[in-house]
């Protein structure tokens, strides 16, 4: 017999989405909620109170991750979170939403008063969005936060981690000491909207999220030779434009032959030396970022720009350079709990779609650690990091009530 299905408080969970939208909001419209700035503060204090207004317990880790326990007296525990802090001029969701749900959950189980085997932890962790580098909070939670990561972070505006944690009540030397046992994880699940327009489009309420995607960034120089633009013939000129112009128009064709659906490929920035309307230009200088959910693939995509920027060096008689900026690897879901997710999300007759996720999320780092999924809603045209995100209430709902039936089906 199908256990019977079990809802969220909707009208709870809708007042605070609105009661924490008006934490740092501006006149424009955006959400500032950096993380650790005064509105991230108010917005963590807020929370603490909800928590403890809600009879669940409150936990605070050396990392300033913020949690609602509920059944911590259980040997292992079932994880769901997101975070509180956003970018500059951000939306409402973005990260609030999986806290908030995950709260919701957390409080509704602890009404139910169901029979557990694990324990229920609604989790904010702390700079997921990268005031200080991004997902420090769970990084920390999972072992991956390195010492000297923590010494040397400094927001754009100046302030280090350690000034910013310390305001915040935390040593932030102490950060890497939040690593949890992993036996203490039984499971993770984040609900966040899905940042993109897929779900959208399809009109669908519900992604399960499959893996992931990783990346490498790279930065690629290309020298020939600064020219008079007058006097220098076509065919004499090492002009390190045309070698851009020529490797990007292999980008899709690369991505065709070596790549997956969900293969990406950007040229987010671009500059060229010495930049005169009169003069040909001699360096280009620009971003390369290709994301893929597959390792492998990630791999053969990197050999073929390589080569592909080897060939067009060679035809414009330019010298090449690549440095690596970043390398993140593809982080696949938990099998079980995507099938957990889809089960339920089957039992309540919701329509799903199974997808990967195009952007990095604090799921990554909890699935180095243990079994780990994530349920996105959809954003309306998606838009997201803009005060325009927005997801309907009933996708919302659905998704919250996805996330409870999840939970609990993993818990018991
Ligand atoms: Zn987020």
């Amino acid at each position: 017999m199908m256990p019977a299905l079990n809802s969220i408080n909707s009208t709870r969970l809708q007042h605070r989405i609105q009661t924490l939208a008006e934490i740092g909001r501006k006149p424009d419209g955006g959400i500032y909620r950096m993380a650790l700035s005064p509105a991230d503060l108010e917005a963590r204090a807020w929370l603490g109170n909800e928590i403890t207004t809600a009879g669940l317990e409150l936990h605070t880790d050396l990392a300033a991750n913020i949690s609602a326990r509920w059944r911590s007296d259980l040997p292992s525990t079932v994880m769901s979170g997101s975070h509180l802090d956003s970018v500059p001029g951000a939306g409402h969701l973005d990260g609030a939403l999986g806290v908030l749900t995950a709260l919701e959950c957390v409080q509704r189980i602890k009404e139910l008063d169901l029979p557990l085997k694990h324990g229920l932890e609604a989790i904010a962790f702390t700079d997921e969005e990268g005031r200080f580098g991004g997902m420090l909070g769970s990084q920390a939670l999972t072992g991956q936060l390195s010492p000297g990561v923590v010494l040397s972070a400094r927001a754009l505006d100046g302030e280090t981690l350690v000034e910013a944690m310390a305001k915040a009540g935390f040593d932030a030397q102490q950060m890497p000491l939040a690593e949890r046992d992993p036996l203490t994880l039984h499971a993770f699940v984040e609900m966040h909207i899905e940042q993109g327009p897929v779900l959208d489009s399809i009109n669908c309420p519900i992604g399960i999220v499959q893996a992931i995607t990783g990346l490498f960034k790279w930065e690629v120089t290309l020298e020939g030779e600064s020219n008079h633009a007058g006097t220098t013939p076509m065919e004499m000129r090492r002009d390190a434009f045309q070698g851009v112009v020529d490797f990007a128009g292999q980008l899709q064709r690369i991505l065709d032959e070596y790549g997956t659906r969900n293969s990406r490929a950007t040229i987010g920035k671009l500059q060229l030396f010495p930049g005169a309307a009169n003069v040909v230009p001699g360096k280009a200088v620009f971003t390369l970022e290709v994301r893929d959910t597959d390792p492998a693939i990630l791999a053969q995509l990197a050999d073929a720009y390589q080569r592909s920027l080897f060939a067009v060096a060679r035809q414009h008689d330019l010298v090449k350079h690549v440095a690596v900026l970043s390398e993140l690897p593809p982080a696949p879901c938990s099998e079980q709990v995507v099938a957990t997710i889809r089960q339920q999300a089957g039992a309540m007759g919701l329509a799903h779609h199974t997808m990967p996720s195009g952007a990095a999320h604090d799921c990554q780092m909890l699935t180095q650690v243990t079994q780990a999924g994530m349920i996105f809603v959809p954003s309306k045209g998606g838009k997201s990091h803009s005060p325009h995100e927005w997801t309907a209430f009933k996708d919302i709902e659905a998704g919250a009530n996805l996330l409870l039936n999840t939970l609990i089906s993993l818990a018991s």
